[in-house]
């Protein structure tokens, strides 16, 4: 099995402060604006950008968590039906969050695109955001869905034998994303 390290602490520190502008320049600030990290690792990346964000306009930058493993469309049925929206993005505190918001969904590596979809169905079921968002740290291509993330911290075409390793301090004790080959 081939390793390649994709990105080091450097790459990753540069990408998340470089996301953090961009945020900032399209919505013009952070004014009604609400960061969301997906599971583990997406968390993570959206503690870190909303730190960066605070520094930079020196306001508070909120930050919501999801979990959405009982949403996802490829578990099995009797799972995502015991998954419901409150549910699923329990660990918002209430509705009233997400409504008239812009979100900003944070995850590590966006493949498919059926993650995203599931983290948008739970939002939409607590409230109408104002707007929905998406950055990511690797977008590793094969979508199978119409999604897009507006904000991308590396590009890596990948094969579907491949599959990225996103390695955070937090959870890992060390910065780095690798590609694993066959
Ligand atoms: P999707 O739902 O877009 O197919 O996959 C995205 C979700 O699965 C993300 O939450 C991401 O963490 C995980 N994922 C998919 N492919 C990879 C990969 O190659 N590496 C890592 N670390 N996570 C992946
Ligand atoms: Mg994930």
């Amino acid at each position: 099995q081939t390793e390649h390290v994709l990105m080091d602490e450097t790459a990753i520190r540069r990408a998340l402060t470089r996301i953090a502008h961009e945020i900032l320049e399209r919505n013009k600030g952070f004014e009604n604006c609400m960061l969301i990290g997906i599971r583990t690792r997406g968390i993570y990346l959206a503690n870190r950008v909303a730190e960066r964000i605070q520094d930079i306009e020196g306001v508070p930058a909120p930050v919501g968590e999801i979990d959405i493993t009982k949403y996802r469309d490829d578990r099995s049925a009797e799972a995502a039906l015991a998954g419901s929206g409150e549910e699923a993005a329990g660990l918002l505190e209430d509705r009233l969050q997400v409504q008239n918001k812009k979100l900003i969904l944070f995850d590590d590596v966006l493949y498919t695109g059926r993650t995203v979809r599931a983290a948008m169905d739970a939002l939409m079921d607590l409230g109408r955001p104002q707007m929905i968002q998406l950055a990511v740290l690797i977008d590793r291509g094969h979508r199978e869905l119409p999604i897009r993330p507006d904000y991308v911290g590396k590009n890596i075409p990948t094969s579907r034998l491949e599959s990225i390793e996103v390695q955070l301090d937090e959870v890992d004790g060390t910065d780095q994303v690798i590609i694993k080959g066959q």
